[in-house]
């Protein structure tokens, strides 16, 4: 298959992990490893998370809900601190932008899909030029995994799922990309998940380091 398209999830991939970012804050205010992540996928897309993703919450009303409900599950937290964090960690990778530029140069698409959300801490913006198509979560009412942003992205690129890559930090993200017949990368490592993409694309996207 010849690919006509990448599409770039950012927390993680194209920008720094918020993942590290949320682990010091869990370590700093003594919250068991992991437990803000499997809170989010436990509550689910009524979560304060998912809400905030959708762009139904406000960033200070998420706080507030999420304080709520860290403390239903017996912990204090601070969601102001941690964002706070998070908008820290994300800075953009610089072999993640030349990858992009030259994917674009090549003749090929680029897009981006992210989970984000509105206000402070969101690093997404500034990303918006390097990309033909940007696909955010808390501006279209729908988050990853839910099929129907996939579906939409691809319109945008006038794509079929068979013509895209699609890279994500998230194992869950890239469920429902592959099923649609996108070809999927899980990024764990920046370097590595860009050698498998100029392995699938056939050309090279950066300089030997
Ligand atoms: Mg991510």
């Amino acid at each position: 298959m010849k690919h006509r398209g990448v599409i770039f999830d950012l927390g993680g991939v194209v920008l720094g992990s918020p993942m590290h970012a949320i682990a010091e804050y869990e370590t700093e205010v003594g919250i068991p490893s992991g437990r803000v992540n499997r809170h989010i996928v436990e509550r689910g897309r009524e979560g304060a998370w998912a809400r905030l993703e959708r762009g139904e919450l406000e960033m200070e009303e998420f706080c507030d809900a999420f304080d709520v409900e860290f403390a239903e599950a017996g912990h204090a937290m601070s969601a102001r601190s941690m964002m706070e964090r998070m908008g820290q960690a994300t800075v953009p990778r610089p072999a993640m932008i030349e990858a992009i530029a030259r994917i674009r140069a090549a003749g090929l698409r680029a897009a981006a899909l992210t989970n984000n959300w509105r206000g402070p801490g969101d690093g997404t913006s500034v990303l918006k030029p390097h990309f033909d198509v940007f696909v955010e979560s808390a501006v279209l009412g729908l988050r990853k995994p839910d099929p129907r942003i996939y579906e939409h992205v691809l319109g945008e690129l006038e794509l079929a799922a068979e013509e895209a890559v699609f890279l994500d930090d998230i194992g869950r993200n890239l469920k429902p990309a592959r099923q649609m017949g996108m070809h999927t990368i899980k990024v764990d490592h920046p370097d590595d998940a860009l050698a498998e993409l100029a392995e699938v694309l056939g050309f090279v996207l950066g300089d030997p380091a």
